[in-house]
């Protein structure tokens, strides 16, 4: 048995469907993420859910520093003693999508460039990753596995039939593409899905710049909340806005009348949004 097991075994740990929790038990997936996220001795890494502390020690390896937020804390007797020798390690109890990220970087990071990697928990993969962008803290980049699917919708290139929502959403912030698979047999339990590690790189700015950012999003999921239908019925059904008027910012922004929002790109969504007439 492998002694990360071993040690859950040891402290009489079950694993929590619940919390998502999939250890990885291939030796080989953990020292290949702390590799390509980048990190080096200069560097801070930030993880969400160390589980075991599997990918925590890889990343002591790399990195200068590493803090990981977990939510379990019937694992703390097991990461004390998993990170006993990695003393460039901290684990934080805590809700990912509650803790103050920005104090967090402020208290353990000062000054050091700070990457994310994480083996997340499926369940709460959009939300975590859009609070990692929407917070606009400087990290360096995003290494994350996540489910195989959510990699295809969060690396799709716009104008896509594989994009959404959050496709667009993360393009805003961040260039993502994806780094490798891993197969369900590389978890314990094996989960029934497969898994892709993918990376985002923050961008210096957006590459676009809507009048409002919340109205530009409102607008994109609005556009991809009915996908099948056309612009105008999912446009006028989704803001709950008149046809002619969402015909009018069409029109007035040189989109087809045809159009799905699957086709459309992160600039013609801006111009949308420019021509709206009022608030949206
Ligand atoms: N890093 C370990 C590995 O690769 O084996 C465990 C990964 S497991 C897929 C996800 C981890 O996230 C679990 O340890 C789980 O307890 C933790 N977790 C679940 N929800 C969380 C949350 N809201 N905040 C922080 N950690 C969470």
């Amino acid at each position: 048995m492998n002694q990360d097991l071993a040690l859950l075994q040891k402290h009489g740990l079950r694993f929590s469907e619940k919390l998502g929790q999939n250890f990885l038990i291939d030796p080989a997936v953990c020292p290949r993420m702390a590799a390509l996220c980048g990190a080096t001795k200069t560097c801070g890494v930030l993880e969400v859910g160390p589980g075991a502390g599997v990918l925590t020690r890889e990343l002591a390896h790399v990195a200068g520093k590493v803090v990981a937020i977990e939510l379990d804390t019937r694992l703390r007797p097991v990461l004390r003693e998993a990170l006993a020798a990695h003393k460039n390690t901290e684990v934080l109890f805590g809700d990912v999508l509650q803790i103050d990220l920005a104090a967090l970087l402020q208290t353990h990071f000062a000054g050091m460039p700070v990457h994310v990697c994480a083996n997340l928990p499926y369940y709460i993969t959009s939300p975590v990753l859009m609070r990692l962008l929407e917070s606009r803290l400087p990290f360096v980049n995003i290494t994350v596995m996540v489910q195989k699917e959510a990699a295809a919708r969060l690396c799709a290139p716009m104008g896509t039939r594989a994009c959404g929502a959050v496709t667009a959403a993360v393009a805003y912030y961040a260039a993502a593409q994806p780094l490798f698979q891993v197969s369900r047999d590389a978890f314990l339990p094996s989960p029934n899905v497969d898994s892709t590690v993918i990376q985002l790189t923050l961008r210096p700015a957006p590459p676009v710049a809507p009048p409002s950012e919340a109205s530009f999003f409102r607008l994109i999921r609005a556009a991809f909340g009915q996908r099948r239908k056309t612009l105008p019925n999912a446009l006028a059904a989704g803001l709950s806005a008149e046809k002619s008027q969402v015909v009018a910012a069409l029109n007035c922004a040189g989109i087809p009348l045809a159009a799905r929002a699957e086709t459309l790109t992160l600039e013609d969504f801006a111009r949308i949004a420019a021509c709206w007439p009022g608030p949206l």
